[in-house]
């Protein structure tokens, strides 16, 4: 299959040991990977397409602890550099009682930002099929800088580009700093997924016609994720929804990127099964179910799906899956 370059942070999310406490009451901590561009690499790679991750870890033991993290899941890490200065990146996060989000980063600065244009691989750029990316690299220099230019040489080169613009709030200097960065790179994307709360933020709504006015001429697809009621698609000749799975969900990060691993590995030798709205469907319906499962275990990268565990919550029995299967034979 072709290869999907993921371009952006990796970072060590510290989640509390108990849920439902602020951070100042946390009792303790446990280490959680992430960083959404390499959960998107690792969600390919764990479903068994070829992936990559570009970024920039520092030269201490988590950051070597990451890189062992994208190579033990078949993630390429030739594109990853380490900073002999800055440290790798660390977040504390937690779920409130009141059900808020609540962040704290530690990032000043950290090895991510520091990625500059002259470090990128070029080569291993050149070779992406789909190169996807997020907003938190246009945040600050150099890696804002490195970030345009993969982007550019990844399209020159014939990649599909891909953007999940993750709009982590508290990173940005303002929100309306946040608004213009994002849509400064937005008519540059070949296919664009942002969450319902992304499409508020950006739009001041959440509908159909709000959605549209996200549209541009070169796009090829928009999804608006809509949490466990599934998402919604727009191309310039169609839109609906396909919902999601009912699962028994207990912590929803990374849904939205095995979404998108699903979705993007579903299209990298065949870009065009998302011209017809039945096979955009079948693509979705995948993406939605990897979605699902990965909010059914704790954690990113732990809870990102097989294959078989896909094809079984999407065809009912791991039986009815096999019959699939032969069917395909
Ligand atoms: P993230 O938490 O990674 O930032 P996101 O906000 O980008 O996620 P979501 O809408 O939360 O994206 O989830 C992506 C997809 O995963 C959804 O479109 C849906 O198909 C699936 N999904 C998410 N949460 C659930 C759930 N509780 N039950 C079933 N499916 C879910």
């Amino acid at each position: 299959t072709g290869l999907i370059v993921s371009f952006g942070e990796m970072l060590i999310d510290f989640v509390p040991t108990v849920s439902g406490v602020s951070l100042a009451e946390a009792p303790g901590f446990l280490k959680a990977p992430g960083g959404a561009p390499a959960n998107v690499a690792i969600a390919v790679a764990r479903l068994g397409g070829r992936a990559a991750f570009i970024g920039k870890l520092g030269d201490d033991e988590f950051g070597r602890m990451l890189a062992g993290i994208l190579t033990q899941n078949d993630v390429s890490d030739s594109g990853v550099m380490f900073d002999q200065g800055a440290r790798t990146a660390l977040a504390f996060v937690t779920l409130r009682a009141d059900g808020e989000r609540e962040f704290m980063f530690y990032r000043n600065p950290s090895a991510d930002m520091l990625l500059t244009p002259d470090e990128l691989n070029f080569d291993l750029i050149r070779c992406a099929n789909v190169f996807h990316y997020g907003s938190i690299s246009l945040i600050v220099e150099p890696c804002r800088s490195a970030h345009l230019k993969a982007m550019e040489v990844a399209k020159d080169a014939g990649a599909l580009l891909s953007y999940d613009p993750n709009l982590r709030l508290p990173l940005w200097p303002s929100a309306e700093e946040a608004r213009k960065q994002i849509m400064s790179i937005w008519d540059k994307a070949d296919v664009i997924k942002v969450s319902d709360e992304e499409l508020e933020f950006l739009t001041g709504r959440i509908d159909d016609e709000s959605a549209m006015s996200l549209w541009h001429d070169n796009l090829k697809l928009l999804l608006v994720t809509l949490g466990e009621k599934g998402c919604r698609y727009y191309t310039k000749n169609f839109h609906g929804e396909v919902p999601s799975y009912k699962v028994k969900t207990v912590d929803t990060t990374g849904a939205g990127d095995a979404f998108v691993g699903s979705l993007l590995l579903s299209i990298v030798d065949d870009y065009s099964i998302i011209e017809e709205e039945q096979g955009l469907k079948e693509v979705l319906k995948y993406a939605c179910a990897c979605g699902a499962i990965t909010t059914t275990k704790k954690g990113a990268i732990p809870a990102l799906p097989t294959r078989p565990q896909v094809l079984k919550l999407v065809h009912g029995s791991l039986s009815a899956w096999k019959d699939y299967i032969l069917t395909l034979l």
